[in-house]
């Protein structure tokens, strides 16, 4: 099949999280089994393709009453073809936070159809990863402005967070899409804000997110962000898929980030990781290591982590904290590493290798989420031997195993985290954990189950098609 992948980060290429790492593997994935993938993703100034994309023209985008222009740019890579969408409002330091960021997607969103036709691909389904592209579903249910044979295509729509749904104006944004006044009434109006998520949920044929407990809990008031009511209504479309990850590029027997490779036969080189870790991160002495790699965001509980930090130090854990986001959690982070000299070493920041060597050096990696959707910092953890200690929600339940391979705590406050720990610092120092690492080294989470799912869907989809669904 001809699947088109419309996405606002896709790795290697651009990334803030793990929206861009699932875009980044699942077509290739995809492309393995035999199906041609096409991913559109926005040509960002901070492109990381070296060579850059080929210019291969403009193309002409319907948007805010008139036509813009945008510059195509095509690579190849791994079996899939990648289309880039380069315009002014990409050209910015960063991916988002800008005031007009919902204004800029939806130029995005309008130029994806222009941007396939342009490199000749016609899909059979498009697939289209959060807020940022929550438009595309509506546009090819209706039709307006679409090249020929887009019109009517199925469209899946994969919500990787609800929290950010993309609300602007309802008038503006049906001026900015070129769309009819008769589209106010439809799903795109949430409480009268125009919600890109809401009309994705509402226009798509089928709903997926990105673990079974993230699927059940964003139908309740505490997980959905005003969109719970929606999800409820939408949930016989709605199914969860767990991610997966890229075996090739999180792999400790072949991770030119560590100074010497391990695998389950032999581990050793993890303790040279933990060494080097030490070393980078300017802990001294022993005792174990609790590693954190994450956006530092109220969802990731950091907060918790931070609090919980002189205790953790005192029942002997070293930390090694790498992350950057919040300024209030930045700085934070910075009063317990100035605190405790040592024990707890911290990189402030966005750091590719780094985190390859925290996954590998620590001895437990901690994630207490409020909320996760799926997360993938457990699953690259247990790939590198090291034991998660996270918040039972969302994926975090759904991929470790309970005192099997990791650690799980119910509520998300200090106590919690506390005594998760302090279980597995048991587990360490009476030698337990040695077969929990052994069986969290063993579980699969490569790309291959979850892309096979994927594929039933794309078929049901296009059997829907043919059966006349639109
Ligand atoms: P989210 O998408 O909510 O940020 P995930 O766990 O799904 O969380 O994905 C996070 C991804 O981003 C992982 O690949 C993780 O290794 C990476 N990551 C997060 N923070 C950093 C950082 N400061 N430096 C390097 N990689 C990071």
């Amino acid at each position: 099949m001809r699947i088109l992948f419309a996405s606002s980060e896709v790795f290697p290429y651009s990334k803030t999280g793990g929206l861009a790492d699932v875009v980044g593997a699942l077509p290739a994935a995809l492309a393995r089994r035999g199906h041609e993938v096409l991913v559109v993703s926005p040509w960002y100034a901070t492109l990381a393709a070296d060579p850059p994309p080929l210019w291969i023209g403009d193309v002409d985008v319907p948007f805010d009453g008139s036509v813009e222009s945008a510059g195509i740019g095509t690579l190849e890579s791994d079996g899939v073809r990648y289309a880039f969408v380069g315009h002014e409002a990409f050209r910015r330091d960063g991916l988002y936070g800008e005031p007009d960021d919902v204004r800029r997607f939806a130029l995005f969103t309008r130029a994806v159809a222009p941007a396939a036709e342009r490199v000749g691909f016609l899909p059979d389904v498009v697939h289209a990863h959060d807020w940022h592209v929550g438009y595309l579903p509506m546009l090819l249910s209706h039709g307006w402005h679409l090249p020929d044979g887009w019109p009517g295509l199925p469209s899946a729509f994969t919500i990787h967070n609800v929290q950010h749904q993309g609300v602007s104006g309802l008038d503006e944004t049906i001026h900015w899409l070129r769309l009819p006044q008769s589209v106010r009434a439809s799903g795109m109006d949430h409480f009268g804000s125009a919600n890109a998520m809401q009309a994705a949920l509402d226009f798509a044929w089928r709903i997926t997110t990105v673990s079974p407990s993230y699927a059940e809990e964003i139908q309740r008031p505490e997980y959905g962000y005003g969109l719970d009511g929606t999800l409820r209504h939408e949930a016989g479309k709605l199914v969860g898929i767990l991610n997966g990850i890229d075996g090739e590029i999180w792999n400790p027997a072949n991770d030119a980030a560590l100074p010497a490779p391990y695998d389950t036969d032999d581990r050793s080189g993890k303790a040279a990781a933990s060494q080097a870790l030490a070393a980078e991160l300017g802990l001294d002495g022993d005792g174990p290591i609790l590693g954190l790699v994450s956006r530092f965001a109220d969802q990731k509980g950091i907060d918790l982590l931070l609090e919980a930090g002189t205790a953790l130090v005192a029942s002997g854990w070293r930390l090694a904290l790498l992350g950057s986001g919040a300024p209030e959690l930045e700085a934070s982070a910075r009063d317990l590493a100035r605190g405790h000299s040592g024990r707890v070493g911290l990189h402030v920041g966005y750091a590719e290798p780094l985190a390859h060597l925290v996954y590998a050096g620590s001895d437990a990696l901690a994630i207490p989420s409020r909320f996760e959707p799926c997360g993938l910092s457990q699953l690259i953890a247990m790939r590198y031997g090291t034991l998660p200690i996270a918040r039972a929600t969302g994926g975090l339940r759904d991929t470790i195993e309970h005192d099997v391979t990791g650690f799980l705590f119910d509520d998300a406050d200090v106590d919690s985290l506390l005594a998760a720990t302090e279980q597995a610092r048991i587990a360490f120092d009476t030698g337990r954990a040695s077969a929990l690492i052994d069986a969290a080294m063993r579980r699969d989470f490569g790309w291959n189950r979850s892309a096979a799912r994927y594929e039933e869907l794309y078929e049901a989809l296009d059997a829907l098609r043919q059966g006349g669904r639109a």
